[in-house]
């Protein structure tokens, strides 16, 4: 196992530095990379999705590409259509309820999104969960309009009840991301009757297959959005979008570029708004250079072991 050290472009999710674990077997590498505060029981099924993809049991994928979203932070409206101008994809995801901006601020991001995409692009907003039920209803009214059309409001509230509220007090579709991070979690969503689309990650979720099955059994339409991995775990994020039967979506997958740094020779970056359906190369050398300092490698050996102690509690 190789552990990886890698900065961030920019902060994200409170985060300047990206690690993981980088695993190889017989048919390739796989990337092991929960989030630091998770504990050994959260980051046991993100190794299940390393091992899966080292094993190489991936279902056969039924497209060769899969269409991506350009992400707009919250970046003034002259930014924003830069942003969207420069990332070439039909769909934009625009980040809302920034703290100290105001309804007017996001209506005019939006509207700057909207001119440069054109009355034929998707403009979806990912609220991370910020707004209580009452702000969401009134808020999604204004910015639908701002937007010239929602495609769909990304977790406006906090949790699995109140999305369901919100969702039947707006016309705008409603997805769950934050309300979806462990395997339990879709079905109560779907129980609640919570959201009109599921975004699936596959490391939290426990691999490609384990969320294959989840969108079977949910019978909603899935959005694949990645972890922020470098190009091995984005790999398995592709080969999730590229074997469901459906992808009416597109698929919050084109992360590699919010870091400094991959370890492969040919990084997964969108083309035209798409990301190609292929196992990237691990490059040897690109390996060494981004190898973590001993201290956060003993790091990771210790939560490694963590996870494999807690497997052999459960047998
Ligand atoms: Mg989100």
């Amino acid at each position: 196992m190789i552990v990886y050290s890698v900065p961030m472009r920019t902060r994200f999710r409170g985060i300047t530095v990206r690690e993981g674990v980088l695993v190889e077997g017989p048919a390739g590498w796989g990337e092991w990379s929960p989030f630091l505060e998770y504990d050994a029981a959260v980051a046991e099924p993100w190794l299940r999705c390393a091992e899966e993809a080292a094993a190489g049991d991936w279902p056969a994928p039924v497209r060769d590409s899969v269409p991506v979203n350009v992400t707009v932070p919250a970046v003034g409206p002259e930014q924003a259509h830069e942003i969207v101008r420069r990332g070439g994809c039909r769909t934009a995801k625009v980040k809302v309820a920034e703290p100290g901006q105001t309804r007017a601020d996001e209506q005019a991001r939006l509207e700057a999104v909207r001119d440069a995409l054109g009355p034929d692009g998707r403009v979806r907003i990912d609220v991370n969960g910020l707004w209580d039920v009452d702000t969401a209803v009134a808020a999604i009214g204004v910015l639908d309009r701002a937007a010239g059309g929602l495609e769909y409001v990304e977790q406006p509230v906090a949790t699995v009840e109140d999305l369901a509220v919100v969702r039947r007090r707006v016309d705008v579709p409603v997805a769950a991301d934050e309300s979806i991070r462990r395997a339990e979690d879709p079905y109560r969503v779907r129980d609640l009757a919570a959201a009109d689309v599921a975004v699936l990650k596959v490391q939290p979720l426990g691999g490609v297959r384990a969320c294959l099955r989840i969108a079977e059994e949910i019978g909603l339409p899935v959005v694949v959005s990645s972890a922020l991995e470098t190009s091995v775990g984005i790999a398995a994020g592709i080969a999730l979008a590229a074997a469901l039967p459906e992808l009416p979506y597109a698929c919050g997958l084109a992360t590699v570029q919010l870091l400094t740094g991959d370890v492969v020779t040919e990084s997964l970056l969108p083309v035209d708004g798409a990301l190609p359906v292929r196992v990237p190369s691990v490059d040897p050398a690109l390996l060494a250079t981004h190898a973590a300092a001993p201290d956060r490698v003993a790091h990771w050996e210790a939560r490694l072991a963590d996870v494999r102690a807690l497997r052999e509690d459960r047998v």
